[in-house]
């Protein structure tokens, strides 16, 4: 007999799903048209960016209403899913290295399913079908929502499939779904990117812009905070900043809503791009106080003419023009940023160029890449003619010239106190440590001063004894428990 989804995390039940009562076993089997799905594993891996990670925890959290639970131990799973980025080299090498390998799994296990989805699906998902003959599916970005559809095609015997059509409906709708019990949570706000930035394969793997609802996301996070103890939310996007334009919202207006709700403690929002960040998003990081002080606006070069072939649109002194602004509304605010060394035809004077805006820009840290070309952009038909040695030789000269930087910002956080939301501790030098980021992103150690004490998502206040340019010593000075 049919019975309610207790025990298995569902709030209700999807349309066309039951749930029976092993008589045998006492498991809960979930039916989903003619198909019957025991308890299943998957065991899933993740590449790229906050996003990515975003869309893996919705993958898991919808195929737990077919019965599927996320294990670690691959030999323990059911079905292997790759979530892909399509960004990074160094992500789409170890992706297909280890694409290759789960074809040992396969053999050693029976029936095992194996999908790809992501950004790299989304472009080569035909070809990596027919390829990989142990590869059963493979999906883009836009279809995550259908995964329980496409794992039921594979149950029912459909195998070798591609599905990496557009969502074409009107809004972007959805409702935030976690799987994991930390009071942090990530809230997708806009999908796709309008920008088409030349190095970059995103606008092409995750298609045009569309937004969520200012007043749908709103009820989301109150959902979240009140229900599911939820206290830090990140608004995430690839490019956040052009939120709401089709719907004549912007994400200023949605900070300041979302700035009301009791509970929620932190708010944070990335990726930014410094063309659509305006008077009024500047305005509210001086007004909201849940707002986090600190602001990851990528910059990537240094240079107007390397700017102009990345088509950014934006010149280095628009960009330090914004941060100066933004520092008069509010001095505490951090700043953070993405480089990338080496772009095509880059010479030494523009690489120099970058190094002088790190100088003035003053970052609190860097993500700093060498540029690598990625297949269907505009800048992979450019002509280049510079060495990947002498990028790898500005890089490195880069990193190191950004962490003398970030030392000297860093030596001003020593005898200060900050609140940090605690999310892990580890092994440093055979000692027990716990971490937690103060509000900023800054990352402080600590000894625990009761070590029996689990201080896991403990608001606490701690004050800084030394700090070097990527992390920080303390003591703690008072523990809030789980509630500031
Ligand atoms: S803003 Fe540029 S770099 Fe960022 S996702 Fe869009 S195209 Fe890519």
């Amino acid at each position: 007999m049919a019975q309610q989804p207790s025990g298995l995390g569902l709030s209700e039940l999807p349309l066309g799903v039951q749930i029976h009562k092993d008589p045998l076993t006492g498991q809960n089997l979930i039916q989903k048209g003619d198909l019957i799905f025991p308890p299943r594993k998957v065991w899933m891996k993740t590449f790229g960016c906050q996003m990515n990670y975003h869309d893996s925890e919705r993958i898991l959290s919808h195929l737990k209403e077919l019965n599927f639970d996320q294990t670690e131990e691959l030999e323990a799973a059911d079905l292997v899913l790759f979530n892909t980025c399509a960004v990074r080299d160094l992500a789409n090498q170890k992706f297909y290295s280890q694409l290759g390998e789960i074809k040992h799994a396969k053999k050693k296990k029976n029936g095992l399913v194996v999908g790809v989805g992501g950004c790299v699906a989304q472009t080569e998902g035909k070809e990596l079908v027919e390829k990989y003959k142990h590869l059963d599916f493979a999906f883009g970005p836009d279809t995550i929502d259908m995964i329980n559809d496409m794992v039921y095609r594979t149950y029912a015997g459909d195998h070798k499939f591609t599905i990496n059509s557009w969502d074409r409906s009107e809004n972007f709708s959805i409702e935030t779904k976690i799987t994991h019990g930390s009071p942090q949570a990530f809230v997708n706000i806009i999908k796709g990117c309008n920008k088409y930035c030349t190095y970059c394969i995103v606008p092409y793997t995750r298609g045009k812009e569309r937004s969520r609802r200012k007043d749908e996301i709103v009820q989301d996070v109150k959902r979240l905070v009140e229900y599911q103890g939820i206290q830090e939310v990140m608004l995430l996007g690839q490019n956040v900043n052009s939120f709401g334009q089709e719907n004549g919202e912007t994400l200023a207006e949605l900070i300041h809503d979302l700035d009301q709700i009791n509970g929620l403690e932190l708010l944070r929002y990335t990726t930014s791009h410094p063309y659509d960040v305006s008077d009024e998003l500047i305005a509210i990081h001086g007004t909201a106080k849940k707002l986090a002080p600190h602001l990851h606006l990528p910059v990537q070069s240094g240079s107007g003419t390397v700017l102009q072939r990345m088509h950014r649109e934006y010149t280095p002194e628009h960009y330090l023009g914004l941060l100066e602004k933004l520092r008069k509304v509010a001095p505490q605010i951090v700043i953070s940023t993405d480089i990338i060394v080496g772009f095509v035809n880059e010479t030494e004077e523009e690489f120099q160029d970058t190094l002088k805006l790190l100088d003035a820009a003053q970052f609190d840290f860097i993500y700093s890449y060498a540029y690598s070309e990625r297949k269907k952009t505009r800048a992979a038909k450019m002509e280049d003619f510079l060495t990947d040695e002498i990028r790898m030789e500005r890089l490195r000269y880069l990193q190191a010239y950004q962490l003398k930087i970030q030392e000297k910002i860093r030596a001003s956080m020593v005898d200060q106190t900050f609140r940090v939301l605690i999310d892990g501790h580890g092994n440093m030098g055979g000692v027990k440590k716990y971490k937690g980021r103060t509000t900023c992103g800054r990352l402080i150690h600590f000894l625990p001063p009761e070590p029996e004490k689990d201080y896991q998502w403990h608001w606490a206040d701690l004050k800084v004894t030394s700090a070097s340019a990527l992390s920080a010593q303390g003591v703690l000075v008072r523990d809030l428990g789980r509630r500031p």
